[in-house]
């Protein structure tokens, strides 16, 4: 498509799998993840889902034999003109909605990107939303260009060892295994940027991603130019000490913006997704100052006119700060050139800017350079303006400048197949390019019971199966004896009410909370006619050693005999486990310390498929629930002492799960269907796919915050 000359009628299967394989646009189209899947099922499982590494294990020739064995010519030809169609598209919702952004795009910068299990440059829901939103922006036709960095060796795979403690294994990214291109700008010149230090230059270069119609950018500081320690700053997510972690963000903010002016894309909108990119703001002004002759005061009042701040977390270690001596040593050029003092530079980063106790928050830094900030859920919205009133002393609590805009998910991404065939039989035909249409959605409820409740079957079966293969591998490789792979091949029973637990394993996330009381609940899962099992799974991040804990003493609960099978931890949790996680269950376990859940997304791909959310009323659950549509855990309560807390919500948590989850699930009619709880699967997706998928965050977005901040037409954001 790019250079080539070649009509796709020359092309020839190779080449045609190969083009598939280079724009991730194939991740969100099971039907053509099938066809990649299908030419070696087991190759493709090992290979982390991975085309192109696929396609490096057959010559075109074989290639070719084999899409004969498995007449898959003409399902790569309609794969393929579907995607050349979805390139060349020009009557999008964008075309019409964001006119105003022309030929200068949204900048959106992020220091994570969750898009596929094979590039793994994501660490949980903050990467996760960010790829949910350029495929959004993709499908929808916004000018958007996406910046980060390129870890060269991603973010750990977990394993455990026999006492159930986290191990972290890293290993070198092949770029030739990745759709990694050298970006290169007009000329056709590879781009490569510097940001110069008080102590040197660091120096970088840049690759880019095709994620269906939006580039990504991805900064790599792993070039001979740069010293050793500088070779390895962009070698890990999140991690090295606060000088890594301030260097990679000079390179995300400052060496980002860099790359985009080197590109030739001078972007009509910086959108910061969390304070890790603030620097970019300053670099806008610095470019501003030196083009223009404006003053400061002037070129800052411009960049936060035209740049848009997503805050994500209300947890204080959420929110990056350094101290005076590395921000001189990052920033000193820089402030030397926009004619700053230290102290005015670092009054940029503090909530009062004359008190030289406060530390620089790049948080603070995000607020300043932009006029438009928000929060991903209404309550967030509610915790965010209360917790960063002081940056505006003279206002009352209801008029601080941040709004919200409730986070959601990307819809084909999410979807099982099985599910999307049944939407396409119950919903209008053209439903996909209709998500944020209540209307659209409430179509649903004319689905068939039986019909409905077989296809989450099928999912469910097709979660527990791949639960026991996994244990299978896990266990084989670990050398366990033969007896206890077998047991392993049995976990979990298909006709047992299923909760699924999984997320990163913050402390606050609780997810420990249901073993508070083992007694109770070996009787809950024991039970002789409504047992219950759980799936738990989630990665601690790797200096977290309480949540390291939590995590240990769920696998030394799992091993102990009350509970062997029936609660399982599955290892290595990543965007493919969490797709048959959000798949197959019948209930999603959603427990954190209210109001710390800025939002949390998992629960949202749950809907689409139609599990039920079991959930603290926090983050988007608190806008979300209505008393029909899944459950709730608490009331909304708070303590200011956690542990009461924690108490009170585990009692409420075995409370829901024995007077409402358990009895509806097993109360089944003549035909063993449970009525009840299959009208409350129809109500979630009714009430709620609408309200919390990708396109209408988007949207939102462009109508809130894009088209307003590129100078177009304002449209206020929801304050309450
Ligand atoms: C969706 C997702 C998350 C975020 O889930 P939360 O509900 O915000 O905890 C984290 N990790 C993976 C792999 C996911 O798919």
């Amino acid at each position: 498509m790019m250079a080539q000359i070649k009509t796709a009628a020359q092309m020839s299967l190779h080449e045609k799998l190969t083009g598939l394989a280079n724009n991730l646009w194939w991740s969100w189209h099971p039907e053509v993840g099938n066809v990649f899947a299908e030419i070696d099922p087991q190759l493709w499982t090992s290979l982390d889902h991975n085309p192109l590494l696929l396609l490096k294990e057959f010559t075109p020739d074989q290639l070719e034999k084999r899409a004969k064995e498995l007449v898959l010519h003409s399902r790569v030809n309609w794969a393929y003109r579907r995607w050349h169609e979805y390139m060349q598209q020009t009557r999008t919702w964008g075309g019409t909605h964001a006119g105003v952004l022309g030929q200068r795009p949204v900048a959106y910068f992020s220091a994570e990107f969750g898009i596929h299990e094979s590039l793994p440059v994501y660490s949980g829901g903050l990467g996760i939303l960010a790829g949910d939103h350029l495929k959004s922006a993709s499908d929808l036709g916004i000018p958007l260009v996406a910046v980060g960095l390129f870890y060269t060796q991603g973010y750990f795979k977990q394993t455990l060892n026999p006492e159930g403690w986290q191990q972290e294994d890293y290993s070198q990214i092949q770029i030739s295994h990745l759709p990694l291109k050298p970006a290169v700008d007009k000329q056709g010149k590879e781009v490569a940027i510097s940001v110069t230090t008080r102590t040197g230059v660091i120096f970088a270069k840049v690759w880019k991603v095709d994620v269906g119609r939006v580039p990504l950018y991805l900064l790599d500081a792993n070039v001979p130019e740069n010293s050793d320690e500088d070779r390895h700053l962009t070698a890990r997510l999140y991690g090295g000490d606060q000088r890594t972690r301030i260097r990679q963000e000079v390179l995300l903010g400052i060496g980002g913006t860099r790359a985009l002016m080197a590109l030739g894309i001078r972007p009509a909108v910086v959108h910061m997704n969390e304070g890790h990119s603030a620097f970019a703001g300053l670099e806008v002004i610095r470019f501003r100052i030196k083009e223009d002759e404006v003053t400061f005061d002037d070129a800052l009042r411009d960049a936060a006119n035209s740049s848009v701040f997503t805050t994500h977390t209300p947890v204080p270690a959420g929110h990056d700060r350094f101290g005076a001596d590395l921000i001189e040593e990052h920033l000193g050029p820089i402030r030397d050139e926009l004619h700053l003092s230290h102290e005015t530079l670092m009054g940029l980063g503090r909530v009062e800017p004359q008190n030289h106790q406060e530390t620089f928050c790049m948080t603070v830094l995000a607020f300043k350079l932009s006029r438009r900030a928000n929060a991903v859920s209404a309550l967030h919205g509610v915790v965010s303006r209360r917790m960063w009133a002081n940056l505006w002393p003279w206002r009352s609590d209801d008029e601080i400048p941040i709004g919200h805009i409730t986070n959601g998910v990307h819809v084909p991404t999410w979807l099982a197949p099985q599910m999307r065939m049944l939407y396409d039989r119950v919903l209008p035909s053209n439903w996909s390019h209709r998500t944020s249409d209540p209307q659209m959605w409430a179509d649903f409820a004319s689905v068939s019971p039986g019909e409905l409740w077989e296809t989450h079957t099928t999912l469910k079966n097709g979660l527990i199966t791949y639960v026991r293969s996994r244990q299978i591998a896990v266990a084989k490789k670990n050398n366990l004896p033969e007896s206890m792979v077998e047991e392993l091949g049995n976990v979990l029973d298909p006709q047992v009410l299923t909760i699924g637990f999984a997320r990163r394993f913050a402390p606050y996330k609780r997810a420990g909370l249901i073993l508070n009381n083992l007694d109770l609940l070996a009787e809950l899962i024991n039970d002789p006619h409504k047992p219950i099992q759980i799936v738990f799974s989630g990665k601690a991040h790797p200096a977290d050693e309480p949540g390291k804990r939590i995590l240990q003493d769920i696998i030394r609960i799992s091993r102990d005999t009350r509970f062997r099978g029936k609660i399982v931890f599955l290892e290595n949790y990543d965007i493919s486990r969490a797709r048959h996680l959000v798949q197959g269950v019948d209930v999603w376990l959603n427990n954190p310390r209210r109001p710390l859940e800025a939002s949390g997304t998992s629960g949202q791909k749950v809907v689409l498929n139609g599990g039920l959310n079991c959930s603290i009323l926090d983050g988007w659950w608190a806008e979300a629930y209505d008393g029909s549509n899944g459950f709730a855990i608490g009331n909304g309560r708070t303590h200011v002492n956690s542990d009461i807390q924690d108490r009170r919500d585990a009692d409420d948590l075995y409370r829901v799960l024995k007077d409402e989850v358990i009895p509806l699930y097993y109360d089944r009619d003549r035909d063993d269907l449970p009525q009840a709880w299959i009208n409350r699967m129809k109500r979630t997706i009714t009430t709620l796919g609408w309200r919390f998928n990708a396109d209408r965050m988007v949207m939102d977005y462009v109508r809130e915050t894009y088209v307003p901040a590129a100078g177009g037409l304002s449209c206020e954001m929801k304050i309450r």
